[in-house]
């Protein structure tokens, strides 16, 4: 294994659900590029990362996270 396996830190959180205004959370799951980092490198269950991935879409669309990073 290259990574060790980590916990879902949205379960360890016990959330519910993933706020898109909490931009510090969903810059964790997005590469320095503003890419949506996939599920083995942030180690997110399907549910989170189903959440996450939402919740980044709706951060991009109101621009609280850039769609592209590096320009
Ligand atoms: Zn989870």
């Amino acid at each position: 294994m290259a990574y060790r396996e980590k916990k879902c830190r949205l379960c360890e959180q016990q959330a519910q659900e993933v706020d898109y205004k909490d931009v510090n959370l969903l810059r964790g799951f997005v590469s320095f590029q503003g890419k949506i980092i996939n599920r083995k490198r942030t180690g997110n269950c399907a549910k989170h990362q189903r959440l996450a991935t939402r919740a980044i879409k709706r951060a991009r669309f109101l621009a609280l996270l850039p769609y592209v990073g590096d320009q």
